[in-house]
């Protein structure tokens, strides 16, 4: 029974065990299961997540090329923009370079006073159009950030007053009074960039012209007192140094420190209303944005006006009264420079002080700018505003017995205009004890004759520029002065006409070729050579130039770029690959019409030696050309024997003048040479440069000996270059060793040919 308890025991403690690892069990399948379903469930998800990455992938995909697409079709715009306006600046420099050219030739003729003016003013407006085409490249240069202002020194007075000279036409056409005023208390010597400013100005005033019809615009400089400098402005002069870091008390170009200026402009013309004054500051903008509007432009001047502005460390805004007139305000920073001695006595030699002064102007603002300026010059002055006042005071004086010393006219006024007031005076005071002076706006033809005949010593175009005021006064109240000045004028005069004579002599024995298809420009090109005294050959395509090159004598070539059949970058390349085989190397100025940065490199990659761009203007002509002859002169000149490819008389002396001994030479040196010429090529060829150097020294011997200066000189050239192993010059030396081997020896062939004696003479 024992037994039996303790196996029935054992049975039922092995069934116990027995269920419980069975419970056990199916746990752990439960959670298998559980588990195997949240893996499939999480890898449903990660295919989900994976499909939709490769979507989105594929949309960054799809988006980066649309991106790369737009990107190289803005570089094309961007190409196309730049090609553009490279174009229009040509088409539109090419028929300007004929007017202003032209003119230029014209103003170099006999022309009486008046032609002259007129002339004068045809030149200058033709630079004003420049500049507008010059504004429009500069406008997508400032864009592109690629513009910096110069650190020049400049006269303010003359800056000011020479812009408002080239606007005075304008003005005056319209009727309009353009006068100015410089704050005498501003420094006059300034630092900066008077192109920039001057651009500025010419934009502020020539919008003040259009957008007024009657009236008048007055430009004010003033020192720009409490208003500072644009917070955070960085000044875009380049080159613009301290002479001490840190110290802006000393600049190291001579300025002492900086000073900020106000301009203003103000016109009485349409005005701006209030909520166009911001937005005209941006590109492409303007006041009246219809298409039926009345007045041109292109909305980019004050664009570039605020850009250049905000440059020069100052800022630009607008007052404006509808209907009443605007003013233009700005400041820019300059640095002051120091006056050089020679202005300061200049300045302190003014003897006008205690003259008597009446000026006569119906208009305030004029007379008041007037009065100002001569006071400060100390002279004692009175005003009239009209013809009648004028006549009553200067009958007063007579009967004083104390004339007037100068009496100023404004021409035009009304009721009584500067004209009949002169006729009037004169019959006052037939002595002439007053000087008379007549300032016009309007420059009328027969004005000059009239002002001759009633005996007006002056004649001056408005506005007037201090400095040629106060010149035109002292002239005309010391006699001395001017008799002196014209002595002066025609000293001067005789000297520019022998100067030019022998000139002429000189540059007679050049010849030039122009190559150009503008038939306009290529009588200009060909007037200004001849006028200094040029041969001149002409071609009108690039295929024609290089067959002239090819076939006739040259000294230089001014190639225009553009041109039918042959370009002049392609002929020019034609030309310099024949000159490989003869080592000259024919000067080749080109002439274009495009300003872009990269044009001038173009040339000078197709081997061009320089570049002068259109329109071109005389003086710039002829320093180009002549940086390039004096060269050729030596080679061509007979004043200088020692550089003639042979020089047989030097190498008679050296065998003591016996001819056959020389002879014998020359046939020993024509025999050696082919010789020499092959060792020379087969060291080139192994890269010897000592094997080089020996025989260059050799040669130069034997050339020397014979009088072959320029082969000699060649062969020193190369023995240098070897010898410091400088491969590049190796290279050149050896090509032009070459080729003047071969000519020499062409020559000396010549000679044995015709005989030493007359072969001496060539
Ligand atoms: P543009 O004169 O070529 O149109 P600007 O940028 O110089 O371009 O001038 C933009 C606009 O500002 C002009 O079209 C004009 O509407 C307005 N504006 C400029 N100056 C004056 C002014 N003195 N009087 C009236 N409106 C002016």
């Amino acid at each position: 029974r024992r037994w039996w308890f303790v196996l029935l025991s054992v049975l039922l403690f092995g069934g116990f065990l027995f269920g419980v690892v069975k419970v056990r069990v199916r746990t752990i399948e439960a959670r298998n299961r559980r588990l195997e379903d949240l893996v499939h469930q999480r890898t449903e998800e990660l295919q989900q997540q994976k499909q939709q990455l490769e979507e989105t992938l594929k949309e960054l995909h799809a988006a980066k090329t649309e991106l790369e697409k737009k990107n190289e079709e803005l570089k094309q715009v961007s190409q196309a923009k730049s090609e553009f306006l490279a174009n229009m600046s040509h088409e539109i420099r090419t028929p300007l370079n004929g007017v202003i050219g032209m003119t230029e030739l014209l103003l170099d003729t006999q022309l009486t006073p008046e032609q002259r003016e007129y002339a004068e003013i045809i030149r200058s407006s033709g630079n004003t159009l420049l500049e507008i085409i010059n504004d429009i490249l500069d406008f997508s240069k400032i864009e592109a950030g690629r513009l910096d202002l110069d650190w020049t020194s400049f006269s303010l007075h003359d800056c000011v007053g020479d812009t408002l000279k080239t606007l005075s036409l304008r003005a005056h056409e319209k009727g309009l009074e353009l006068t100015y005023f410089i704050d005498p208390d501003l420094p006059d010597r300034l630092l900066g960039d008077p192109g920039r400013l001057r651009q500025v100005l010419i934009n502020l005033v020539g919008n003040a012209i259009k957008f007024t019809e009657r009236g008048e615009v007055v430009v004010r400089v003033e020192p720009a007192e409490g208003k500072n400098a644009r917070a955070g402005t960085t000044l875009c002069y380049a080159n613009m140094q301290f002479v001490k870091e840190g110290d802006p008390s000393t600049f190291a170009n001579g300025a002492t420190r900086m000073a900020l200026l106000h301009f203003s402009v103000k016109d009485t013309g349409i005005g701006i209303p209030a909520e166009k004054r911001e937005l005209i500051f941006e590109a492409f903008k303007q006041a009246d944005g219809s298409t039926t509007r009345k007045f041109g432009g292109t909305g980019l001047g004050l664009a570039i006006a605020k850009q250049l502005v905000e440059m020069m460390g100052g800022q630009i805004w607008v007052e404006s009264h509808p209907g009443i007139g605007s003013i233009f305000h700005f400041t820019a920073q300059f640095g002051v420079g120091m006056e050089t001695r020679a202005e300061a006595e200049a300045a302190a030699s003014v003897d006008l002080h205690g003259k008597s002064i009446l000026v006569v102007d119906d208009n305030e603002t004029n007379r008041k700018i007037l009065v100002e300026q001569l006071s400060r010059w100390g002279m004692r002055v009175t005003d009239a505003s009209s013809g009648q006042r004028a006549l009553e005071l200067i009958r007063q004086r007579l009967d004083e017995n104390r004339p007037f010393d100068l009496v100023i006219l404004d021409a035009m006024m009304p009721d009584m205009d500067g004209f009949s007031l002169a006729e009037k005076i004169r019959e006052l005071d037939s002595v002439c004890r007053s000087t008379i002076m007549m300032l016009s706006s309007v420059g009328l033809r027969g004005d000059a004759a009239r002002c001759r005949e009633l005996g007006i010593a002056v004649y001056l175009t408005k506005p007037v520029k201090q400095t040629e005021l106060l010149t035109a006064i002292r002239e005309v109240l010391t006699r001395k002065a001017a008799d002196k000045k014209r002595d002066e004028k025609e000293t001067a005069e005789r000297e520019r006409l022998i100067t030019r004579h022998s000139l002429r002599e000189k540059m007679g024995k050049y010849r030039i070729l122009v190559a150009e298809d503008n038939e306009v420009n290529l009588k200009l090109a060909k007037r200004l050579l001849e006028k200094r005294g040029y041969q001149v050959v002409v071609a009108r395509t690039g295929k024609e130039a290089v067959e002239i090159v090819q076939n006739h004598p040259v000294d230089l070539v001014l190639m225009d770029v553009q041109m039918p059949e042959m370009s002049g970058l392609d002929a020019t390349k034609i030309i310099r690959e024949m000159e490989k085989t003869t080592g000259e190397h024919l000067p080749i100025v080109a002439m274009t019409a495009y300003a872009l940065r990269g044009d001038r490199e173009r040339c000078i990659e197709a081997g061009m030696d320089d570049y002068i761009s259109k329109p071109i203007k005389a003086g710039e002509l002829y320093a180009k050309i002549e940086a390039y002859l004096p060269e050729k002169k030596v080679l061509v000149d007979s004043d200088f024997p020692d550089k003639k490819l042979v020089d047989l008389e030097s190498a008679l002396d050296r065998v003591g003048g016996d001819r056959e001994l020389l002879r014998d030479v020359l046939i020993l040196f024509l025999q050696d040479l082919p010789l020499t010429l092959a060792r020379l090529e087969d060291a080139y060829h192994g890269k010897k440069l000592e094997e080089i150097r020996r025989i260059a020294h050799t040669l130069k011997g034997a050339a020397g000996n014979i009088g072959a200066d320029r082969l000699r000189d060649k062969a020193a050239l190369l023995e240098k270059a070897a010898e410091k192993g400088n491969i590049q010059d190796v290279n050149r030396f050896f090509e032009e060793l070459v080729a003047m081997a071969q000519r020499t020896e062409q020559l000396l062939k010549e000679f044995l040919e015709v005989g030493i004696d007359e072969g001496a003479d060539c």
